[in-house]
């Protein structure tokens, strides 16, 4: 079964001569397997279409997919968004009593099926000339799984409650306070119980407006859970929560589960570890299509993801299979020292900050843990001498280039427009194009609108911007916000690469375990109460800054014994005791 899909933001036929056209086989022969269609862009028609490859290999704008799917899937579209649009296989089925997770790369139909589920979009089962009503819809699906699901949803028998992924939005839409947007959701008269168990409970009284990125996903997510629904849906919860923050919303969505139906996409694999019990992987293309495979156990669903191949599917996802080192990396590396710093302290109206004595070397990458708004960013802020410290002494002046947490598409430009104004030549260094602009996958949107851009591609651009810049130290500020697994396994080894080439310094700031794991060569350390004290330590080695972070958060990781990979130990159990006793909260041997 053959499918041809065109990457409409990417086709752009007044820049091109349609060599798709032009170059067809079928076309020469004098049939009509590509022609111009009615709104400008060209139509590929798949009956016709014999599968050659060559118009994918012709276009200058990589737009044209043609894809061989299994016959299986046949009479399994769920949703085409158009003639050569895109096209979602299958749906994810809910479950009372338990917490089904979806992970699959950004871009492959993960918020359209759960959208789909939640009624809050009609399928068209792929038939884009017929508008859907749910009388079609129950008569595609009369038998299958999905069935009575659907049914439900259509007679208005179950509710549903959906948290979207852009929190950031929230302000956008909605005017006024905390409070006042509680309150229109709270079927249940929750509202002081949940928010105090999100801990949004102080900010209730402030206007969305004035909240942070982590507060906003709180409210979200609070919102969310104060609906008396029947199913819930939380698409990417974790995106701007720390690792306190994610593990608690872990447990307030699994203590709902126990009495509703859950679904959640997530990116972090040890959040969604800890949170689901069933997982449906999806594989596809990004912007062409997507597949739900069958569910798995969480455990055998992230393995099987991490090493790549689906074996019931028969589908490859990935070439090499991702591994983690059981062991600390060593840490006696002879480098030069770039910056050392006493002990700093700095005091504002409200927030007071003191970080003991440290060196960072050259080429080294400092992954940065800890709660929100315990002084992170103005202990970096010191280094590049943007912020006086009150007391303490920094040997040399160091530049420094930020990638900040909120990332504003506040240029009217394209992305390559962006890069020539703000990176001027470097922009065009081989260095820039291979070890940063390639690897995060920048090509394909460079001729874009910054503003048109997913969240995902948004910060793939701003990390390749500021590791495009010249300077000492590069603070990125969560690089893994909307990134997927895969997205976040490749922008962790384009930092590190590009630090070893430089021979400059990296400081990471993300909560994502796996993500720190994979591009950190040490650690600092913040803890304190947040936006009221902060103190912060190292760079340690990985195992001692590991274990002194898990301390603090309280939670020990074992190993999967396939793959390597860290799991959250269930709180009190053997191993988890024995590991804090021990002092090992990270690392074996
Ligand atoms: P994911 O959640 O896996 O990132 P989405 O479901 O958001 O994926 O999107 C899958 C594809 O469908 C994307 O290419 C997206 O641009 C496209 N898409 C989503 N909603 C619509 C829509 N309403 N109309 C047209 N295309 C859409
Ligand atoms: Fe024509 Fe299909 Fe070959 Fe593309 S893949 S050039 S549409 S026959």
């Amino acid at each position: 079964m053959r499918i041809a899909v065109l990457l409409k933001d990417r086709c752009q036929p007044k820049r091109c001569n349609l060599q798709c056209i032009k170059f067809c086989p079928r076309v020469r022969t004098g049939d009509e397997t590509i022609v111009m269609g009615s709104k400008g862009k060209p139509v590929i028609s798949e009956e016709l279409c014999v599968g050659c490859g060559i118009c994918i290999n012709k276009c200058p704008f990589d737009a044209i997919r043609i894809i061989g799917l299994p016959e299986e899937l046949e009479g399994e579209c769920v949703q085409q968004y158009g003639v050569n649009g895109f096209q979602l296989y299958r749906l994810p089925v809910p479950r009372e009593g338990a917490v089904i997770g979806i992970l699959g790369p950004n871009g492959i139909g993960k918020t359209t099926a759960i959208r789909i589920l939640a009624g809050e979009e009609l399928p068209n089962m792929g038939k884009i000339l017929d508008k859907p009503t749910w009388d079609t819809v129950l008569e595609h699906y009369s038998g299958t799984e999905i069935f009575n699901h659907l049914e439900k949803v259509a007679s208005g028998e179950i509710q549903t409650a959906m948290k979207p992924q852009y929190v950031d939005m929230l302000p956008k839409v909605h005017e006024g306070n905390v409070t006042e947007l509680l309150e229109k959701v709270d079927d249940s008269e929750r509202l002081a119980d949940i928010s105090q168990e999100l801990f949004i409970d102080t900010c209730l009284d402030r206007n969305l407006a004035e909240l942070s990125g982590g507060e906003l996903q709180r409210v979200a997510i609070a919102a969310t859970v104060l609906k008396d629904a029947d199913i819930y849906f939380f698409d990417e919860p974790s995106s701007y929560l720390d690792i306190y923050q994610r593990l608690n919303v872990a447990k307030v969505i699994r203590t709902l589960a126990q009495t509703k139906q859950v679904m959640v996409i997530e990116h972090d694999l040890a959040v969604l570890d800890f949170l689901a019990d069933n997982v449906y992987l999806m594989y596809g293309e990004e912007g062409a299509f997507g597949v739900v495979a069958h569910p798995r156990s969480v455990r055998s669903a992230i393995n099987t993801y991490l090493q790549g191949f689906l074996k019931e599917e028969n589908i490859r996802v990935r070439v090499k299979a991702i591994k983690f080192e059981t062991k600390a990396p060593r840490d006696d590396w002879k480098a030069e020292a770039l910056v050392s710093f006493g002990t700093l302290k700095k005091k504002f109206e409200s927030f007071e900050l003191e970080t003991e004595p440290g060196t960072i070397k050259a080429g080294e990458v400092v992954g940065i843990v800890g709660s929100n708004a315990t002084g992170k960013t103005t202990f970096v802020k010191m280094l590049a001498n943007e912020i006086r410290p009150d007391d303490g002494e920094i040997d040399t002046e160091v530049k420094v280039s930020y990638k900040p947490q909120y990332i504003e598409p506040d240029f009217g430009g394209t992305v390559r427009e962006l890069f020539m104004l703000e990176l001027e030549k470097l922009a065009e260094s081989g260095f820039f194009r291979n070890e940063i602009a390639g690897p995060l996958s920048i090509e394909p949107v460079m001729d874009r609108l910054l503003e048109s851009l997913s969240g995902g591609e948004l910060q793939r651009v701003a990390i390749a911007l500021a590791l495009g810049r010249g300077a000492d130290i590069y603070l990125i500020d969560e690089p893994s916000a909307y990134l997927d697994s895969n997205q976040r396994m490749e922008a962790a080894r384009t930092i590190r690469r590009a630090m070893e080439k430089s021979g400059k310094s990296g400081m990471i700031v993300d909560h994502d375990v796996y993500f720190i794991d994979m591009v950190s060569d040490s650690l600092m350390v913040f803890d304190g109460e947040p936006s009221v004290t902060g103190h912060g330590a190292g760079p340690y080695n990985m195992r001692d800054g590991m274990n002194q972070f898990l301390k603090d958060v309280g939670i020990t990781f074992r190993r999967d014994t396939e793959t390597n990979r860290p799991r959250i130990n269930k709180t009190d159990s053997r191993l988890d005791r024995e590991q804090k006793s021990s002092g090992e909260y990270y690392y074996q041997g």
